[in-house]
C-alpha cells in the first residue's frame, strides 16, 4: 500500500466532520471510489461522495447529519444497509464495509460485514477501489491494494479480481467498464475485454433502466463512438440496440457499394458531440439512420436506395424507447421529429433555396430548426474535401436563409394570425370543418409567401375564402 498523503483531497469541513463523528463512534472510515478517482484525475467538483465505515454506515450518517450544519436529513435504505445525506448539492453515501458473494441467478449478492480490504475487493475496477483514510491516526493516507494509481497512470480499466467472475457476478459492470473507458478515454484491459465478450449474454439479467443510465453517460461523453464501438466489438450491442447492428456492413452489387451506415453513424455522433451537449440531440444522431436497414434496396438504374428511411426510422423510435424504458414524452417526440426531418435541409440545400421551402422547414421544425441544422451538419462524413466543402457551404446558405426568412416572417413559433373563434364569429358558425379549411388556407398562403404573416392580410383572405365557400357574414 502506498503511504502517500492526500490531505488536499479531504481538506473540507465535510471530511473533518465525518472523521470526528467516526471517532466518537469508535469506528474507522474512508472516502472511497469515484470521489478519490476523480480527485486524482482532477475531474472537477464531485456530485457524490462515498464513505465506507468499518461498522454501521447508518449510525455514522446519523451522527454526521447532526454535526454538519446545512446538511439534509438522513435517508436510510435499510435493505442495502446504506444511508445518504445531502450537503450543498452533493450526495454523501454511507455504507458499512462488506464482503460479498454472488449467486448466478441475480446481481444481488449475499452480504456480510467485512474489512476495508474486503470492501475494496468487491469494487468493480482498480481505479474505483482507491480509498483515503479519514482516521486521525493516518488521516489522508491513500489505500490502494490493487495498484489503482498505476492504472490511472496507464489509463487502464482493470478489475481487482478475476474479470470473468467480476462481470458474471454483476453484468452491469460490463456496461460500466465501457462507460468509464468512454468518459475517461481509457483502455479496457485485454483480459477484461475478453471476459466481457465471454459474458455478454449475462447482460440479459440487467434492467433496461440501468443499461440506459450507462448509455446516457456514454452518449454524454466527449467521444461517444469509443463506447459504441466497444459495445460492438464485445458483442453487447445486439442485446441493447439491435437496430444499430442492422446498419453494419457494405454490400456490393454490380460494382455498386453503399457506405457502412453503422460506422457512419458513430462518426455522426462524434461530430455532433463537438457541437451540442443536448443528450437527446445526440440520441437523434445515433438513431437518425436506423430506418436504412429495413428500407435498403438495389435498383439496377440508380443503385442503392433507402427510400423513406427517415419515416421508417422515426416510426421505429417508439418501440425502441419503450423497450429501453426511455421516456415516452416530449423527449421522444423530439427525437422522432429530428429523425423524420433529418434529410430535409439536405434535400433543400441541393436545389435553389426558395423562401417558401425555408418557411416550410421552419414551420415544421419549429423551435428545433437550429438543432436540425446541427444534426445535418454532423451528418457530413464524406472524406472527399471538395464534396465536404460544398456541403458545408450549402448548409451555410440554408442557415443564412433561415435567419433572413425568420426575421421577416416569424414562422418559428407560428401562431395562426386569425383564431378559430374569430372565424366562427365572423361567419356565425358552430364548430365545423369549414373553420379548419379556412385556417389551413391562411397558413398555406403564408408559407407559400402569397400573403405576409399578418393579421390584416389574413383577415382579407378569410373573407375571400368564406365567400368562395358560400358562407354568410354575421
Ligand atoms: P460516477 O459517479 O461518475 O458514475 P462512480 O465510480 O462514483 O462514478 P458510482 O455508481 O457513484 O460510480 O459508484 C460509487 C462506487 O461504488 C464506485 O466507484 C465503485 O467503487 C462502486 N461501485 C458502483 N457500482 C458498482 C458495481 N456494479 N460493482 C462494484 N462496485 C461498484
Ligand atoms: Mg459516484
Amino acid at each position: 500500500m502506498t503511504k502517500r498523503q492526500h490531505l488536499e483531497a479531504i481538506n473540507t469541513p465535510v471530511f473533518s466532520t465525518i472523521s470526528e463523528a467516526a471517532k466518537e463512534l469508535s469506528l474507522d472510515s474512508y472516502v472511497i471510489g469515484g470521489f478519490v478517482r476523480d480527485y486524482l484525475l482532477q475531474r472537477g467538483t464531485p456530485k457524490d461522495i462515498d464513505i465506507v465505515a468499518i461498522g454501521s454506515g447508518i449510525e455514522l450518517a446519523k451522527l454526521v447529519a447532526k454535526k454538519l450544519p446545512g446538511s439534509s436529513e438522513v435517508s436510510i435504505f435499510k435493505n442495502f444497509g446504506t444511508a445518504m445525506i445531502k450537503f450543498q448539492d452533493i450526495e454523501i453515501e454511507f455504507v458499512g464495509a462488506r464482503k460479498e458473494s454472488y449467486h448466478r441467478e441475480s446481481r444481488k449478492p449475499v452480504v456480510e460485514n467485512g474489512s476495508l480490504q474486503d470492501d475494496q475487493k468487491r469494487r468493480d475496477f482498480t481505479i474505483n477501489a482507491l480509498a483515503i483514510s479519514l482516521n486521525s491516526k493516518d488521516f489522508g493516507q491513500l489505500l490502494d491494494p490493487f495498484d489503482g494509481i498505476g492504472d490511472l497512470k496507464r489509463q487502464l480499466i482493470r478489475t481487482p479480481l478475476d474479470p470473468s467472475i467480476t462481470y458474471s457476478d454483476d453484468p452491469l459492470r460490463m456496461m460500466r467498464a465501457i462507460r468509464f473507458a468512454t468518459q475517461l478515454n481509457f483502455i479496457i484491459h485485454p483480459e477484461s475485454l475478453q471476459a466481457i465478450a465471454d459474458n455478454k449474454v449475462r447482460i440479459k439479467i440487467i434492467s433496461n433502466e440501468r443499461i440506459v443510465d450507462e448509455l446516457h453517460k456514454i452518449l454524454a461523453s466527449p467521444k461517444p463512438s469509443i463506447g459504441f464501438s466497444l459495445l460492438h466489438s464485445t458483442g453487447l450491442l445486439p442485446f441493447i440496440l439491435p437496430e444499430l447492428v442492422g446498419l453494419e456492413g457494405i454490400e456490393e452489387i454490380e460494382g455498386q457499394r453503399h457506405k457502412d451506415n453503422f460506422w457512419h453513424t458513430l462518426e455522426v455522433v462524434d461530430n455532433i458531440a463537438e457541437h451540442t451537449d443536448n443528450v437527446w440531440l445526440r440520441w437523434a444522431a445515433l438513431l437518425h439512420d436506423i430506418g436504412k436497414a429495413p428500407t435498403k434496396k438495389f435498383d439496377k438504374k440508380i443503385g442503392w436506395t433507402f427510400h423513406g428511411h427517415e419515416f421508417v426510422g422515426s416510426k421505429m423510435i417508439y418501440k425502441l424507447f419503450k423497450r429501453l424504458r426511455l421516456p415516452l414524452n416530449e423527449k421522444m417526440k423530439y427525437v422522432q421529429k429530428m429523425v423524420l426531418m433529418s434529410s430535409r435541409p439536405i434535400v433543400l440545400s441541393e436545389d435553389f433555396v426558395t423562401d417558401s421551402a425555408v418557411r416550410r422547414l421552419i414551420f415544421e421544425a419549429g423551435e428545433h430548426v437550429e438543432d436540425l441544422m446541427t444534426l445535418c451538419e454532423a451528418d457530413i462524413t464524406t472524406k472527399n474535401p471538395k464534396k465536404q466543402k460544398r456541403y458545408r457551404n450549402n448548409f451555410k446558405i440554408v442557415r443564412q436563409k433561415i435567419e433572413e426568412v425568420e426575421e421577416r416572417d416569424h414562422i418559428r413559433n407560428f401562431q395562426p394570425p386569425i383564431s378559430g373563434e374569430e372565424i366562427m364569429k365572423t361567419f356565425n358558425l358552430r364548430p365545423s370543418k369549414e373553420i379548419g379549411m379556412i385556417k389551413e388556407a391562411i397558413k398555406e398562403a403564408i408559407l407559400e409567401g402569397e400573403i405576409p404573416n399578418e393579421y390584416n392580410a389574413a383577415y382579407s383572405l378569410m373573407l375571400q375564402k368564406g365567400k368562395e365557400m358560400g358562407l354568410h357574414l354575421n
